[in-house]
């Protein structure tokens, strides 16, 4: 029996498309390659991907990286049998 755990997190993230600080949505915890985590989620409001990285507390979203070109997410599908 296979159970996908998905770790939802309510976290708060900058919006770039609002240009405000929203409640993320489905926020999933993710690992990144160099081993901070992150919490990858939606904005609530506008459906805009958002992401938070954690570690680092008190950041000030002065200016808020818009990534343009978003690294694909090294996902490993279940091999199916
Ligand atoms: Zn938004």
């Amino acid at each position: 029996m296979k159970r996908t755990t998905v770790n939802i997190f309510m976290a708060e993230g900058y919006c770039v498309k609002c240009k405000a600080k929203k409640e993320i949505a489905d926020g999933v915890e993710e690992t990144m390659k160099n081993g901070r985590k992150a919490i990858k989620g939606k904005c609530p409001t506008c459906g805009t991907v958002m992401f938070k990285i954690l570690g680092k507390s008190s950041s000030t979203p002065t200016s808020a990286p818009a990534a343009p070109t978003a690294p694909a997410a090294p996902t490993t599908p279940p091999p199916q049998v």
